[in-house]
């Protein structure tokens, strides 16, 4: 049988950093097993709804390059792809297991059920409640139709039987064993007709033909729901075997990385910026962080998955190649975001020019530069092995597309003599003259003529690189000069000449 795996979202706001770790594991597994990679959104909780999620559920898989082969917004013979869209299905599965025995119509009403809860701290719906509550199994047969006749309010729920044991064989884990006492009687369909997120996931999971469940640890108590429903639907024969990924963890300290802990450790945990209704419902993304979607996947596919030896990077055909379930850790990954700068970095080096260039030309565009693509290439080949973040090459290389905002004064005090406007006009002379104006040759033509002025190139260099980039950080001064071209480096220096000339 074919390999079929799915990424089964939730939109409900959005699409954390680990979700996409998940989809990535998903299409990894996938496409190294020649299988196919589904995309479901899974919107039956329409109080948990958030509009724009699962836009940016999709364009947050498009920029990191899971592109699923069926799925809403993909096409593919399974759909529809939206739980929303598939209301009636449930409905039909969900009397078809009060039929077979192994589900029942619940009447309690949602007050009958908060007085018992105030009551009773930890009141559970389950084996040994339900016998003194209102339902089809407590209820006469006249009274069963009686109330379903006249259209009382019920809700669906799942009879799980006692003493029995139920065993899961996850891929990561090993055996995991649930007793029947410990799980409760969920709701699979609602009071509205609405399918649960149990209910929904099973009857999909079995009509798309899914063979592996890749998801995160989270969900590990509910497979043991999950089980008794295959089994319940008399589908435990093709039901999907499972994996359940590590918890991603906070940087520091203890716990599960959350929202919040963006702003607290300065970093982003979505992939694209979010834009909530309320202040707090804002996140920002590493996309516009200025990270590259490759940088992105490498570190995701090491958070908790690592084929042994010490290659660190890797390219997605080399991940889908060493790609291995067995490979994946039992315990949580923390999630060390100077790794993934080191990642950026890495990447940023390793790309062609001419990708940067088209990367960075909006950047400088909303900065109000225009520039041409020849001198972001310069640009690019300059500060390539200087910066993290894509719009570093803006920010920290500014002075290439503007004039120095502030020089560096204490340098220039310590570097200033009585000789050095005289020396600074002369040499405005000698670069007027220089051909080619081209880096090998200024260099090695200017430190002559610094020479033979009777000055060491170590006292007047470090000014003229202050004169055209302000400080003493960046690139190497005579391809700055080039990037800058002969006009503006004069211009430059006669700017710096007259602020420091006093
Ligand atoms: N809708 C669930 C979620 O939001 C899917 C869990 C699963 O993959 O079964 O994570």
């Amino acid at each position: 049988m074919s390999v079929r795996v799915r990424f089964a979202p939730s939109p409900t706001g959005a699409l954390h950093i680990g979700g996409v770790r998940t989809a990535l594991y998903n299409y990894l597994f996938a496409r190294q097993q020649g299988g196919k990679f589904l995309l479901r959104i899974e919107d039956t909780d329409q109080n948990r709804f958030v509009p724009g999620a699962e836009d940016y559920i999709i364009e947050s898989l498009k920029w990191v390059g899971l592109i699923p082969d069926e799925g809403v917004g993909f096409g593919g013979d399974y759909g529809p792809y939206r739980q929303s869209d598939r209301k009636a299905i449930y409905q039909k599965y969900a009397l078809d297991l009060v039929e077979r025995g192994h589900a029942y119509y619940a009447f309690d009403t949602p007050e009958d059920l908060e007085a018992l809860r105030q009551k009773e701290a930890n009141f559970t719906y389950n084996q040994f409640t339900r016998s003194s509550l209102v339902n089809s199994l407590t209820l006469s047969e006249s009274e069963l139709r009686a109330r379903l006749e006249a259209g009382t309010p019920y809700v669906v729920r799942l009879k799980v039987e006692p003493d029995v044991e139920i065993r899961i064989r996850d891929l990561i884990r090993g055996e995991v064993v649930f007793h029947s006492s410990e799980v409760d009687d969920k709701v699979l369909l609602k009071a509205d007709g609405m399918p649960t997120y149990h209910l929904a996931n099973i009857i999909d999971d079995h009509l798309m033909e899914i063979t592996h469940v890749i998801r995160g640890e989270e969900w590990l108590p509910s497979t043991a729901h999950h089980v008794l429903l295959y089994q319940g639907f008399g589908w435990a024969d093709t039901m999907p075997q499972f994996a359940h990924l590590p918890l991603i963890l906070k940087p520091v300290g203890n716990g599960k990385l959350s929202k919040r802990d963006g702003a607290k450790f300065g970093m982003p945990v979505f992939p694209l910026d979010w834009v909530g209704a309320t202040e707090e419902d804002r996140f920002p993304g590493f996309r516009e962080a200025g990270f590259l979607p490759q940088a992105v996947v490498n570190f995701l596919a090491l958070l908790g998955w690592h084929p042994g030896g010490d290659q660190e990077l890797f390219s997605i055909e080399e991940l889908i190649s060493a790609f291995s379930i067995e490979h994946i850790s039992k315990s949580g990954a923390r999630f060390d975001f100077e790794k993934a700068k080191w990642f950026n970095q890495k990447y940023i080096q390793a790309s062609a020019p001419e990708y940067l260039a088209g990367l960075i030309k909006p950047l400088a565009e909303t900065k109000g530069y225009s520039v041409s693509a020849a001198f972001l290439l310069q640009v690019v080949a300059l500060m390539k092995e200087r910066v993290t973040f894509l719009p570093d090459f803006i920010e920290q290389g500014y002075y290439l597309f503007e004039r120095v905002r502030e020089y560096d004064t204490e340098t220039v005090q310590k570097k200033w003599t009585a000789n050095t406007a005289v020396l600074f006009s002369d040499m405005m002379r000698f670069l007027e003259q220089i051909e080619p104006f081209e880096a090998t040759n200024l260099e090695a033509s200017v430190k002559q003529f610094v020479q033979e002025q009777g000055v060491k190139p170590g006292d007047v260099l470090p000014l003229l690189r202050i004169a055209l980039a302000g400080t003493m950080k960046g690139p190497a001064v005579f391809d700055m000069a080039v990037a800058l071209g002969r006009e503006e480096t004069l211009a430059r220096l006669q700017l710096f000449v007259n602020t420091f000339n006093r």
